[in-house]
């Protein structure tokens, strides 16, 4: 059993070391330091994860909860922890804080041992576990005494971390890229086997279990199961027609509806539906569920298509209607009738027990035609193969007429590569190029706006490291009704506070417009937005889709021609 505190001190190891190289070492021998049944759970601790995101299980701990944990352990006021969040501007630094001042009569059992006190990762995987499980109405109460019993058996370096790892926020840069050349380096398989093995599991935890036990032949066992999301494919914005002819030759043109994608998981009766974050969004689609148990004709298959609000002639409404459906754990029903959907299927990946993800395009979507019966609730759109730009224009301009984004121009030979944004599934749409950017501060309004969060700090993403590189603020853009939304959602979020600023835990995704993407040196990412504008919460997406730097610095580029 290894104990936690070998974990904190790997974390805090690292984070005094920049090079990203020499953080993979660490983590690579730290992987291969633990036992098969720790293997996992470090996994996915060390980048800040309790559990993969597409399990059933969830922590839910918000910053409410961890810092009346906190202050119970610690014997000091809620008060007394909300000056540390501000003063530390860190949860983590405020754990180490406040446990070190712990107060004589909040005694433990090693405290009266005269020992220090100590605790397993697996015990402290466990308690997390169980905080998940809690529902009902004593769920608050156990999820507060597991989180108790947490700060309660570490000494306040641990608890540095148990903080951070609680509200899923280790703060140490270690990202899937890190992990995945760590899990590579520690049982000798090459970097690209451990990639195709995470892109058909969604889990890196399993794919690092597989490489310990049997190396590159149990990765290479790795398959695709039902009720296990895959990675989703994504597309590519193209500049014209004429360039997307020349990229792919002939092209499958499909309308890009404007809704919330889904990966459609059904397994003889039962049906099990995934957002893009890979989240298990089912009990919040019951239509959908009806919809796929009755007009899929199929035991098993997994399917994927655009979850599309439509009004009352079947006509799409505004994307944010549909966002209003998903995870929506009460109302379900009332939702359904106020906003009722269409799914329009265009991907299938497989089929009563066969894996159909490497065959053409053209094949797939002929065995998603087959076994699907169009109706209201559920489409197949047929898609036109051509090569002809006027042909190409006058289903673009269709689709928009029909309410539609634009079109996808897809390459008919290709595989399904899933996580892949390339050239084989290409985009065009309309409205002008947005950047959806993750939302990592913010700053309290002023006179009358004063309880309201008013600006938020925004960022791109930096996939190896897995951290956010700061880009500028949005302020405008948003309703009154918005912005007492946003607050709510985002107090549960709050990590760090100083003055009227804010340090937020990177978990919401903004749409945002913009005039202009400039050289910057006020921000971490070296480029700055001019006029920025709220256009959407992309409510459907996780930080790690956020845009890259690298993406940022093409459109930079391009602005420049
Ligand atoms: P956007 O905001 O343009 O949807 P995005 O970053 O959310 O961009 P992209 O991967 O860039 O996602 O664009 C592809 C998305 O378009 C898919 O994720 C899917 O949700 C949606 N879509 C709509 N119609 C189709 C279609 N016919 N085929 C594939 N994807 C489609």
């Amino acid at each position: 059993m290894t104990d936690f505190k070998e974990f904190a001190d790997v974390c805090k190891h690292i984070e005094h070391i920049s090079s990203s190289l020499e953080i993979t070492d660490v983590v690579s021998d730290m992987l291969k330091s633990v036992s098969a049944e720790e293997l996992p759970v470090v996994t996915h601790f060390v980048m800040g994860d309790v559990f993969p995101a597409w399990s059933v299980e969830q922590l839910g701990v918000g910053t409410s909860l961890l810092y009346g944990a906190l202050s119970r352990s610690s014997g000091l006021s809620l008060k007394d922890i909300e000056d540390l969040v501000r003063s530390t501007g860190d949860i983590g630094e405020t754990a180490v804080a406040a446990l070190g001042k712990k107060k004589k009569n909040q005694s433990t059992f090693s405290a009266f041992m005269g020992e220090e006190p100590s605790i397993s990762i697996m015990d402290v995987f466990g308690r997390f576990l169980d905080i998940s499980r809690s529902s009902g109405s004593g769920s608050q109460s156990n999820k507060m005494r597991n989180l108790q019993f947490l700060f309660n058996s570490s000494s306040s370096e641990e608890a540095r971390y148990l903080a951070r790892l609680a509200i899923e926020d280790l703060r140490i840069g270690v990202g899937e890229g890190i992990v995945r050349d760590a899990i590579s380096r520690a049982f000798d398989v090459p970097a690209g086997e451990i990639e195709r093995g995470f892109m058909v599991t969604n889990d890196l935890g399993l794919v690092a279990v597989a490489a310990k036990e049997g190396g590159i032949e149990e990765i290479s066992k790795l398959r695709v199961e039902l009720d296990r999301p895959i990675k989703m494919m994504l597309a590519q914005v193209t500049p014209s027609i004429e360039t997307a002819i020349k990229d792919l030759g002939k092209l499958a043109v499909e309308w890009k509806f404007d809704g919330a994608r889904v990966q459609i998981h059904k397994n003889g009766d039962s049906v099990n539906i995934f957002s893009r974050k890979l989240e298990n969004v089912t009990l919040s689609l019951p239509d959908i569920v009806e919809a796929v148990k009755l007009h899929v004709k199929a035991d098993s298959a997994i399917l994927e298509g655009e979850a599309v609000a439509v009004d009352e002639y079947g006509a799409p409404r505004a994307f944010q209607d549909i966002l209003k459906r998903f995870r929506r754990k009460y109302d379900v029903e009332a939702m359904v009738r106020k906003f009722p959907l269409t799914l329009y299927l265009f991907e299938i990946l497989y089929l009563n027990g066969d894996v159909l993800m490497d065959q053409s395009f053209l094949k797939r979507k002929e065995q998603l035609v087959s076994c699907v019966e169009n109706c209201d609730s559920i489409k197949v759109h047929k898609h036109v193969l051509t090569d002809v730009e006027d042909e190409v224009n006058k289903i673009y301009t269709d689709a928009l007429d029909g309410g539609h984004e634009g079109v996808m121009l897809k390459n008919p030979e290709a595989p399904y590569s899933p996580g892949k944004r390339g050239k084989n599934w290409l985009k065009m749409k309309s409205v002008m190029e947005t950047l959806d950017l993750v939302v990592i501060g913010a700053e309290w309004g002023y006179g009358k706006r004063a309880n309201l969060i008013g600006s938020y700090a925004l960022a791109c993403l930096d996939p190896e490291a897995g951290t956010f590189l700061p880009i500028g603020k949005v302020a405008t853009g948003f309703s009154d009704e918005q912005l007492a939304e946003l607050t709510e959602t985002f107090s549960e979020l709050i990590v760090g506070e100083s003055g009227r600023e804010i340090e937020l835990k990177p978990d919401v995704v903004f749409e945002i417009k913009f005039e202009e993407i400039q050289k910057s040196t006020n921000y971490g990412s070296g480029y700055a937005l001019r006029f920025p504008r709220l256009v959407s919460v992309r409510g459907d997406k996780s930080p790690e889709e956020a845009e890259t730097i690298d993406r940022i610095e093409s459109i930079y580029l391009s602005q420049r021609g």
